[in-house]
């Protein structure tokens, strides 16, 4: 989001030059740079014993697709904690073996996407409210309940470092 207006003395922000950034928005008032923020998030996929991964599924995201575990990081969380944090809220598993793969830009909703890869011995998965539903399914077969592949679908350059992983 880039910003207009100062979000603390609500001015209207001019262009200002900020050495190699270029022209930045700035508060006269406040004499302070504004620059373009963006939410910070993160996908996990979990993994288990039997090349099973888990998908989920928010109604009110898509009633027929799914995707890996995500989330919005905290101020004063690691994206590390947050992808563990999210995996214990949303399906109720304690992950192990946390891996980062790689960051992912969302351009559709200005998100920043830091992708994991992390596992979890097979068991009963334990639903947040938000989770509509969600399940262990093959690794091979996941693709089939995955959002379509585009270039803002983090989630498959996620699923492929899991299969390079696995040698598949
Ligand atoms: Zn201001």
């Amino acid at each position: 989001m880039r910003y207009n207006y100062c979000p603390k003395c609500g001015n209207k922000l001019i262009a200002k030059q900020a050495g190699d950034d270029g022209d930045v928005p700035f508060c006269e008032e406040c004499q302070e740079y504004w620059f373009d923020s963006f939410a910070s998030c993160v996908i996990v996929l979990v993994y288990n014993e039997f090349q099973e991964v888990v998908l989920s599924r928010q109604g009110y995201i898509s009633d027929t697709y799914a995707s890996f575990t995500s989330g919005f990081m905290s101020p004063g969380e690691t994206a590390e904690e947050t992808a563990v944090r999210e995996v214990k809220e949303e399906i109720g598993l304690d992950v192990q073996n946390l891996e980062y793969a790689g960051t992912y830009w969302f351009g559709a909703r200005e998100q920043l996407l830091h992708g994991f890869i992390a596992y979890s011995p097979k068991c009963e998965l334990n639903l947040s409210q938000e989770v509509d539903d969600a399940k262990w399914i093959s690794v091979l077969d996941a693709p089939k309940y995955m959002f379509p592949e585009s270039p803002g679908n983090a989630a498959y350059g996620i699923y492929r470092k899991y299969l390079k992983k696995l040698q598949i």
